[in-house]
């Protein structure tokens, strides 16, 4: 490391700065704390120095003054000269007319230590001989000031000494003192290094005797801990379904992965099964979704039941469980598991002292046989899920041979999901018109698809499939919303033709759904006798109690009812006769060929008859021509829809078709 970047790095960093604030006040004070020490020192050296000489002078004088004769006395101060006591000892005659006054006046007493610069300190003092002669004698000393300022010298040299030893001692422990303060710093720097970048599982670990920093490790370590189980809790919420506890699809896939890994090593096979429940839904709808909750929790438990340890079930969302077998020795093995699964479901759940009975159907992928990753896996696993619904079958194992479709059927369900959600769908009508007059009388809605790859989709391409999943709904919800906004708009504008839009059998049967509907139809306002629901005989076969209660709720609204594609079902004319019907619509296939087929023409008579005694009117759809709706008018039939008349229109083609007098006429001929 460079000086300028080593000098840098001191300055910035905490021991540094301690180190050179601790130097600074010492370099500042040490200074006025010697000088003051020295002064003081010199001052009282000094002065204890002129105190000494002051009493030593007047004591020679004394000394000397006794033996009163002048001579001697200079022979006497020549020798304290001699003996070095003294730098001068002079004594002065102070009469006026001897030569010695000069000397007198010449000579400066001094008042302080160091006068002159001379390094003598002088002293002048008054011999008492006068009573013996005329004159005034002075004794004039000179003493050396040199030892004195050799001793404040030396002292000085000290006080420098004390100074260097105190300025390393202070440097000695401010370096102790920074190193003991950065250890934990750094320490408590280095976990929130770690932390920050989540690494915090570490716990801390800081010796150290300063309180405050004691303290701020044990909150940081509290924060840590918090931090830990914080996580922790995330960790288990984003692997975790919240409801059941159980495994999430991230966690599934995570643990397919590993099994794969160790299946792939040990040359093993494994088994997953995706499982989605039948009836759910049902009972989710007419008991609440507290219920529906408790009755997820109680699947996934009695599935566990009937599981390993080591085996991991998973839910998947709504209603679909997911489980990883990785120690099956092979398919049976993992048939039977399939069965004791189907069998633990079989026995009824209790919820306010009711039982209720939920079916599954079980899709099984096994690896490597179908699969040699997981996202493959899982898939075939759905796929055989898929097939085991459609046959009504508990569980099936995933056929490569039935999947081609399946997976085609997949990818346009999930492209109606979204289809559903963008709105890439929009709805044609086709004209109904009154065979007695001419006249239009209803329109028909039908769904089309814009599919983005496909182009346009028709609904006899998608509509199964989305009964067979829960698409049903959305896509029903979407369909009357917008069948009925266009009829309020028709309703608005003055057109006097009704709208008829399609129910599939799973619209009534779900619990919550037909209020849906009906909500949207009050939202809108219309008239609601302007409405026709067309039903097919599917829906009110398969649960004929229930289907009452609800056409029987649709018409008492003033909303007409229709049974389509009469003919191709089962239905009793007793059902019929029961329900709040007001017309039946001939399906097609019997109309196009009515000209052709002896059978189909006796077909078409009959019911014809039959709804007229029911006292229902009698729509045949699929008139392709001109000479079938002559037949359909001979035979008695009330309304005609098909191509010869016109095909399903946008709005606005429908609105010119209205407008053109001779379709009119067309259909009065
Ligand atoms: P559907 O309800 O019986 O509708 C009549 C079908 O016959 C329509 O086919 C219509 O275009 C077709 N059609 C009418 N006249 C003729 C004709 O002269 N010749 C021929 N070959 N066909 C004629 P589309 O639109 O393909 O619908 C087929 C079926 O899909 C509908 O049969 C209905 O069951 C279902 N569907 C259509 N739209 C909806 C909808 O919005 N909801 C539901 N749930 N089902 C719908
Ligand atoms: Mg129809
Ligand atoms: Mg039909």
């Amino acid at each position: 490391m460079s000086l300028p970047l080593a000098m840098k790095n001191l300055f910035s960093s905490l021991t540094g700065r301690f180190i050179l604030g601790a130097l600074a006040i010492n370099l500042t004070l040490m200074p006025l704390f010697l000088f003051g020490i020295n002064h003081a020192v010199e001052r009282a050296l000094q002065t204890s120095f002129i105190d000494r000489v002051r009493l030593d002078a007047h004591f020679f004088a004394e000394t000397v003054a006794q033996s009163r004769d002048p001579a001697l006395i200079r022979e006497m101060l020549d020798d304290a000269m001699m003996s070095g006591r003294y730098v001068r000892a002079v004594l002065v005659e102070t009469s006026p007319e001897q030569e010695e006054t000069r000397k007198v006046e010449t000579f400066q007493e001094d008042f302080f230590f160091g006068q002159g610069g001379d390094q003598i300190y002088h002293i002048a003092v008054p011999l008492p001989l006068n009573e013996d002669f005329e004159s005034n004698f002075v004794l004039q000393l000179g003493y050396d000031e040199t030892p004195v300022n050799e001793q404040i010298q030396e002292i000085t040299r000290l006080c420098l000494y004390l100074a260097g030893i105190f300025l390393f001692l202070t440097l000695l422990a401010s370096v102790i003192f920074g190193v003991r303060i950065m250890h934990p710093l750094r320490e408590l720097r280095n976990t929130a290094r770690a932390i920050a970048s989540g690494g915090y599982d570490r716990a801390l670990d800081v010796d150290t005797g300063i309180s405050e920093i004691a303290s701020l490790a044990g909150d940081f370590e509290t924060m840590r801990r918090e931090l830990v189980r914080h996580n922790k809790e995330l960790e288990y919420q984003s692997l975790h379904d919240a409801l059941t506890g159980l495994p999430n699809r991230v966690l599934l896939q995570d643990r397919l992965r590993q099994a794969i890994h160790t299946a792939q090593r040990e040359d093993r096979p494994l088994a997953l099964f995706m499982i989605d429940l039948d009836g759910f839904k049902s009972i989710n709808d007419t008991l609440g979704h507290h219920y529906g909750d408790l009755l997820l929790q109680q699947v996934a438990s009695r599935i566990k039941g009937v599981l390993r340890k080591s085996d991991t079930i998973a839910r998947f969302g709504g209603d679909e469980f997911c489980i990883l077998l990785p120690t099956i020795t092979d398919a049976r093995h993992a048939t039977d598991i399939a069965g004791k699964i189907a069998t633990t479901l079989e026995q009824p759940f209790f919820f306010e002292d009711q039982p209720y009975q939920v079916g599954l159907s079980i899709g099984i992928a096994l690896y490597p046989e179908h699969g040699a990753d997981s996202g493959v896996l899982m898939r075939h696993a759905d796929v055989a899920m898929y097939i085991a619904k459609q046959n009504n079958l508990d569980y099936t194992i995933y056929d490569a041979s039935q999947d081609q479709n399946n997976i085609c059927r997949l990818s346009l369900m999930w492209d109606l999901r979204k289809a559903i959600e963008n709105g890439d769908l929009h709805l044609d009508y086709q004209p109904i018109v009154d065979l007695h007059d001419g006249r239009i009388d209803a329109v028909e809605a039908l769904v089309r698809w814009d599919h983005p790859q496909r182009g346009l989709v028709m609904p006899e391409e998608f509509i199964a499939l989305a009964e067979q999943t829960n698409l049903i709904k959305p896509l029903t919800i979407w369909i009357l919303t917008e069948a009925v906004h266009q009829c309020a708009d028709w309703q608005g504008r003055g057109y006097d033709f009704r709208v008829a839009v399609n129910l599939s059998p799973r619209n009534l049967h779900e619990h919550d759904h037909p209020r849906q509907l009906m909500d949207i139809i009050e939202r809108e306002a219309i008239d609601p006798a302007g409405l026709t629901l067309e039903l097919t005989e599917r829906a009110i076969i398969s649960e004929p109690k229930g289907t009452r209660k609800i056409l029987d709720a649709f018409h008492a609204m003033g909303v007409n009812l229709a049974l389509d594609d009469f003919g191709t079902g089962y239905s009793s004319l007793g059902t019929l006769k029961k329900l709040p019907l007001s017309a039946i619509k001939i399906d097609k296939s019997f109309v196009m060929d009515l000209n052709e087929h002896k059978d189909s023409l006796t077909l078409v008579r009959a019911i014809i008859d039959l709804a007229h005694n029911l006292g229902l009117q009698v729509i045949a759809e699929g008139v392709a021509s001109r000479e079938i709706m002559h037949r359909l008018k001979s035979l008695g039939c009330d309304q005609a829809q098909g191509y010869f008349i016109a095909r399903p229109l946008s709005p606005a083609g429908l609105e010119c078709w209205l407008r053109d007098e001779d379709k009119g006429k067309t259909a009065q001929d």
